[in-house]
């Protein structure tokens, strides 16, 4: 006879045993041609909607061309910020995922920077620095009228559709890195930056071949490659003469950046050689011939998180905003904050 007890342990295991299957079918990385089957309801399940209906907050801004601090809704400015960030043009997926990104940036800010950086505000409108944003006026200026009325309504299309939605890890907001283009793969957090964060892992990022810096190269007369090495390191011993003897790759991440380098009797980074030549990124071979060093580049950008090539990539190969954000950001959860 089933004792009520036993009844209770097959119930409650259910509740457990079940929903940990299929989490675990669905967030343990998915396979690119699997995934791509799959109808638009059955990927919902890749969103922990709670369905929240709240007022959007409002935050301030630094401006720093205008040297002021602007309050503004947060949905609003990230219209400013995703024209900023991403080309129209790219998928409408891709913005979207571009969008979460983009508010997964300031709450994450908010919940972990010390904002005197910024006079108090959340945010600067300084792309070196926080994220791009630029005003209505600005886009009008810059873009014209035609494309605030052809392209505007897209991008914001793909923050209205994603309103309130930020990028989570063990129920945090996540730090978003994004950048350009892979070399084919993305980059351990640890390998490029001092932090290690679980969901910035190396991963493969197989569409971003249409963009213009897949590759690239970058050509230096040997004497000029010497003496703008010399001129950074003054203790640097190197000859133009036999050249290639005293240049050794020692270490490359998984992502294949250059992590460590032999120049005569100096080791560097690939960082440091991206720096001073000015390369698209740490993804390099060299080749020297008679006359010349040669720079053979793989993307653009650090390389850590999401592509944004590789995301408009995977857009036009039919996959959707959560399953691109899911790919980049491991192990990481949607949620609907408001
Ligand atoms: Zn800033």
């Amino acid at each position: 006879m089933n004792s009520p007890f036993k009844s209770l342990v097959a119930v409650v295991g259910g509740m457990i045993i079940v929903p940990t299957i299929i989490s675990l079918f669905f967030y343990n990385g998915f396979d690119f041609e699997e995934s791509k089957d799959k109808s638009y309801e059955n990927k919902r399940e890749y969103i922990n909607h709670e369905l929240v209906y709240k007022k959007s907050p409002t935050i301030t801004i630094y401006n720093h061309k205008k040297d002021k601090k602007e309050k503004i809704d947060i949905e609003k400015y990230l219209y400013g910020v995703l024209s900023g960030e991403m080309p129209s043009e790219f998928d409408i997926e891709a913005l979207k995922a571009q969008a979460v990104a983009a508010r997964s940036y300031v709450f994450y800010k908010k919940e972990n920077e010390d904002l005197t950086k910024h006079k108090g505000a959340v945010v600067c409108t300084d792309f070196n620095h926080c994220q791009e944003y630029k005003s209505e006026d600005e886009l009008k200026k810059l873009k014209g009228e035609d494309w605030m009325k052809s392209s505007y309504p897209k991008i914001k299309k793909a923050v209205d559709d994603t309103r309130g939605q930020i990028i989570t890890y063990d129920d945090k907001v996540i730090l978003p890195l994004y950048f350009s283009t892979s070399s084919g793969k993305t980059e351990n957090s640890e390998e490029v930056f001092s932090s290690k964060n679980p969901y910035l892992r190396s991963v493969d990022s197989p569409y971003d071949k249409a963009s213009p810096k897949y590759t690239s190269t970058f050509e230096i007369e040997k004497d000029e490659f010497v003496k703008s090495l010399k001129r950074n390191y003054n203790d640097l011993v190197l000859s133009k003469k036999d050249l290639n003897s005293q240049i050794k790759i020692l270490k490359k991440s998984e992502g294949g950046s250059v992590n460590k380098i032999l120049i005569g009797n100096k080791e560097l980074k690939g960082r440091d050689l991206r720096s001073i030549f000015n390369l698209n990124s740490s993804n390099f071979d060299i080749d020297i011939d008679e006359k010349k060093v040669v720079f053979n580049v793989r993307g653009f950008g650090h390389g850590v998180g999401m592509s944004q090539w590789g995301a408009d990539g995977m857009a036009k190969e039919g996959f959707y905003y959560y399953e691109i954000l899911s790919h980049y950001y491991t192990d990481t959860k949607i949620k609907d904050i408001y």
